[in-house]
């Protein structure tokens, strides 16, 4: 057999997995602080869905979005629209006004893959939902400092407003118009573009946009009364809890629902993927999507780009690798069959608990414990069984020391517990464990 993954669909290995968890739990800790509650959605939804949420014009839409086109299925290449659907499908908002909700796992997107760039990749997503308040806005970024902080990452913030459907025709003519003057030394998707989403040639990556759309008239000089305000109080809530932000005026994001403020967290160490999270606010989405009419805003941050953050930038996971607490090497049949029932009953007392079942040398289950980080290794030979004397070795200390073997493998469990579970950090003992 030779078959393989599909190109830009990647298996996580366990030593990964480790990091994988370390971010959900970080996560999850961090969004029920904040009040988000967990829903989880399909993966496939109908293809309409994302075409009159996302946009026609967008690269999602236009060229990623992994379609069963006799069925008029898409796989979800991002979760805000999935979300709503849900949302509105299930009439959330009648339970209670505002609704603050995440979500996290696959998106499928057909891009070139490449370092931080997949076919199949995941996110972590955060929405509020009935809060139209700018304060709703300052929360959302400061819950996303906050994750990267917590993981020891260094990202920025960058914040931008596009405006309403007010102020924002206005502008795109104003862009249209400076745009077509220059037309010419623009990137072909820009011009191509240029009618049906100007916009995005103010965060077009060619060299030759970059030029021209530096002297291009700012959206911030462009917004109405309102937005503006809106925008003000934002900057404002940022600065007052602490979060820092610069304005990036040329952001505009490549998915047409978003109004006013919308943000990325960007970092120079990843090359081109230099986006780890962006969101924005979306006031009118839920309307058309024949919704109620309630006001948005989300993020998405992407967990293989964390995972890059977190090898690159030093900060492995701090949380304990899984590690056994008790090896039992067993040698002789005997000895094999009471330490399969001690292991499952430290197991069940919330112990890791290992043994070896392929009766080898003492010396190759030794380092079988060493492999598995084993704090302790308790050694029953079928004499030290008869005898009731076992030797219970501390794998750290290299000390080694009796320990009496009781009849019945339940009582000697019990003592094992206790002798194990005293002797380990307060923090790593199973009933702190599991509180966790
Ligand atoms: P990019 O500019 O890198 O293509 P994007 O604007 O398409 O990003 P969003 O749709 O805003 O990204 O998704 C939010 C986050 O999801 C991104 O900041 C990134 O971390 C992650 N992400 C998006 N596309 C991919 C992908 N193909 N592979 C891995 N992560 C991705
Ligand atoms: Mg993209």
């Amino acid at each position: 057999m030779n078959i393989k993954a599909v190109q830009g669909f990647k298996d996580i290995l366990p030593g990964e997995a480790v990091l994988w968890q370390h971010i959900e739990h970080k996560a999850r800790s961090i969004f029920h602080r904040f009040g988000f509650a967990e829903i989880r959605l399909p993966l496939l939804e109908e293809t309409e869905l994302f075409a009159r949420s996302i946009g026609q014009t967008t690269d999602i839409v236009e060229k990623e979005m992994y379609t069963f086109v006799d069925k008029g299925l898409t796989l979800r290449p991002e979760a805000t629209a999935s979300l709503l659907r849900a949302f509105i499908e299930h009439g959330l908002h009648v339970q209670q006004p505002v609704q603050k909700l995440y979500t996290m796992g696959p998106m499928f997107r057909h891009e070139r893959p490449q370092k931080g760039r997949l076919r199949q990749f995941h996110q972590l997503d955060a929405e509020i939902i009935g809060a139209p308040e700018p304060a709703a806005d300052a929360e959302l970024m400061a819950m996303g400092s906050m994750l990267l902080a917590e993981l020891g990452l260094t990202a920025s913030l960058e914040i931008n407003s596009l405006g309403c459907t007010d102020c924002r025709p206005a502008f795109r003519e104003q862009l249209v118009t400076y745009l077509r003057r220059f037309a010419g030394e623009m990137c072909a998707d820009c011009q191509r573009r240029m009618e049906s989403n100007p916009l995005r040639a103010l965060d077009c990556k060619s060299q030759h946009c970059k030029k021209v759309v530096a002297d291009a008239p700012s959206i911030l000089d462009a917004l109405c009364p309102g937005c503006r305000d809106h925008f003000d109080r934002v900057r404002d809530y940022l600065a007052f809890l602490g979060v820092p932000y610069s304005v990036n005026r040329f952001m505009v994001r490549g998915l047409d629902y978003y109004s006013r403020t919308t943000f990325e967290f960007t970092t120079t160490s990843l090359g081109a993927q230099s986006a780890v999270g962006a969101g924005g606010r979306y006031d009118g989405l839920i309307a058309q999507l024949g919704g109620p009419e309630l006001p948005g805003i989300g993020f998405a941050m992407g967990i293989e780009r964390l995972i890059l953050l977190l090898q690159q930038q030093g900060e492995l996971c701090p949380a304990p690798a899984a590690q056994t607490e008790v090896f039992v090497a067993a040698l002789g049949e005997e000895a094999g069959r009471y330490s399969l029932a001690l292991v499952h009953l430290l197991r069940r007392q919330g112990l890791r608990a290992a043994m070896d079942h392929g009766g080898r040398s003492l010396k190759a289950q030794m380092k079988q414990a060493g492999r598995l980080n084993a704090r302790f290794t308790l050694i029953i030979g079928d004499n030290e069984l008869a005898d009731r004397k076992a030797v219970l070795r501390d794998m750290a200390g290299q000390s080694q020391e009796d320990f009496g073997l009781q009849d019945s493998p339940e009582t000697c469990a019990d003592s094992l517990y206790t002798l194990v579970t005293n002797r380990l950090p307060v923090n790593e003992r199973p009933d702190c464990i599991r509180r966790d």
